[in-house]
């Protein structure tokens, strides 16, 4: 069979650098030359106790962390947060940005725990944009929002102050650009993207919004529960830990989240241009919201969609099919997908109009 080298650009669940793939292989048969796999050590050792603080480090180096903020490794998947969140904190009420499938999945469950209103949705336009917030609310309890819409293909750029604890979820775009954690009251995080394998759910929380949790909850929802014992209440998700480590150092070690964040600019801005200027093909987002970690875009002439994916798919190209609510294609470009990967879809879209065309 002929060997074409692959370029990965699905959306999940998680994309790594091979290096960093190659070192959990090995740690897997025989963690630092002890005789035991990674698997095995046990959680409650020195050596594991070391792993996870040190992931912690690493979190809050890459992500400059400030002191009256906890970072705390659990698990249930960013889909467990949307419960969660409304369970600790919603008290009034909980006000929420419409953008997409996951943020309507948030909104579903905070229905659950008490008043929550939708302050701005982009429903009506397919979630292509990010909607204007018109309106201040002090009565709230938090404002929940989507930075990147993993689905739509929309990245928030500017972020909203409405004078109340801002909640985001960052599944899709944590560690891919510069943030400044101050703007942010919590953030939590599916593993699953840019920091490492399915398993482990990463929460940044300001200590003052912890503090703001005045019942009793099961251990297991309960935020306060996991700070005290150092995400280690229970087993944690070990190897989705330790794989994380690996990747943010070498994420460390390639420039850090402003150096990646230059690389995933590069990247998004090459592929959209094509996508531009390419007769063939048209993008879904508005410009302005344009995500940078899953590009969506649309054949113009439908009947170019299967051929286009057969196409893309003899030259290597995995993953490029779009999501079921939206169709047409997305490529999702995280931190561990190369420049070189979207240089080949670009030639391939080329190719593509080359051959169509009259
Ligand atoms: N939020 C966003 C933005 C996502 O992209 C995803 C999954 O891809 C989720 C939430 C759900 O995450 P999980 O599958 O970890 O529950």
């Amino acid at each position: 069979m002929e060997n074409i080298k692959k370029h990965n650009f699905g959306a999940g669940p998680c994309i790594l650098p091979q290096s960093v793939l190659e070192e959990a292989a090995s740690a897997v048969v025989n963690w630092n030359n002890i005789d035991l796999s990674i698997l095995e050590v046990s959680h409650r050792s020195p050596e594991f106790e070391s792993v996870i603080s040190r992931t912690g480090l690493l979190v809050r180096e890459l992500l400059k962390v400030p002191e009256d903020y906890t970072v705390l490794f659990m698990q249930g998947g960013a889909s467990t947060q949307f419960s969660m969140i409304p369970q600790s904190f919603l008290k009034t009420k909980g006000l929420y940005l419409d953008t997409g499938y996951f943020a309507q999945k948030a909104i579903k469950e905070a229905l659950f725990f008490g008043d929550t209103e939708i302050i701005a949705s982009s429903a009506d336009k397919n979630y292509n944009y990010i909607p204007d917030i018109q309106s201040h609310h002090t009565n709230a309890d938090y404002l929940h929002i989507t930075s990147n819409n993993t689905i739509e293909g929309t990245e928030i750029f500017n972020w909203p102050d409405m004078g109340v604890p801002l909640i985001c979820d960052m599944s899709s775009d944590i560690f891919s650009r510069e943030i400044r954690i101050r703007d942010f009251d919590l953030i939590y995080a599916g593993a699953q993207k840019n920091m490492g394998p399915a398993g482990m759910t990463m929460v940044i929380v300001k200590n003052k919004l912890l503090d703001s949790i005045d019942k009793p909850l099961p251990s297991m929802s309960d935020y306060r529960v996991y700070r005290d014992n150092q995400s280690l209440y229970n087993t944690p998700p070990v190897f989705s830990i330790y794989v994380s480590m690996l990747n943010l150092l070498w994420l460390k070690n390639n420039g850090g989240v402003s150096g990646i964040e230059k690389q995933n600019i590069k990247k998004a801005k090459l592929l959209y241009a094509e996508i531009d200027r390419n007769t063939l093909f048209r993008g879904n987002a508005a410009i302005a919201h344009r995500s940078r970690m899953n590009v969506t875009f649309q054949a113009v002439e439908p009947t170019h969609e299967q051929e286009f994916l057969d196409f893309a798919a003899k030259r290597g190209m995995i993953g490029i099919k779009g999501y079921r609510t939206v169709g047409g294609f997305r490529a999702s470009l995280y931190n561990a997908l190369s420049l070189q990967s979207v240089q080949a879809l670009v030639k391939t879209m080329q190719e593509f109009e080359i051959l169509r065309q009259p």
